[in-house]
């Protein structure tokens, strides 16, 4: 099954990975039914070693999941950055998701021959220790 993301959303997702670089961000993709993605929900990285990981407060994890909510939307996905590292999952990143049903994006950011910030997005389904790469369509 595709994942299906606005164009909006993953050029924001884009713009926040670099700007976040050369450390990682993180949020929330919100969607009317799984498998899509409308809007996003930035959140902060609170892990302690914010270039090759990231973590986000169970706290923000709440208030997300309500605030989608109240305005009939589900929390369809998790996406964050690895800078100069493949747009796959680590071991910490399968390890970590724990979110049934939700897709995890990464964005891939690395510096180009111009000085200036590519970026690749993916987009995974991780279930019981394993990552499954799905489609990612732009809407
Ligand atoms: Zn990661």
């Amino acid at each position: 099954m595709n994942f299906f993301i606005k164009r909006a959303a993953l050029a924001n997702i884009e713009q926040l990975a670099r700007e976040g670089f050369p450390y990682e961000i993180c949020g929330f993709l919100g969607g009317s039914v799984l498998g899509q993605a409308i809007e996003l929900k930035p959140t902060r990285n609170i892990s302690g070693q914010p270039q090759v990981e990231y973590n986000i407060a169970p706290e923000q994890t709440l208030e997300t999941l309500l605030a989608f909510e109240v305005r009939g939307m589900k929390l369809t996905g998790v996406y964050h950055s690895h800078p100069r590292y493949p747009a796959r999952p680590s071991q910490t990143d399968i390890r970590l998701a724990d979110l049934p049903g939700v897709m995890y994006l990464i964005t891939s950011v690395y510096e180009n021959n111009n000085g200036t910030l590519d970026c690749e997005t993916r987009a995974y389904r991780i279930e019981k220790g394993r990552a499954h790469e799905t489609k990612l369509e732009v809407i």
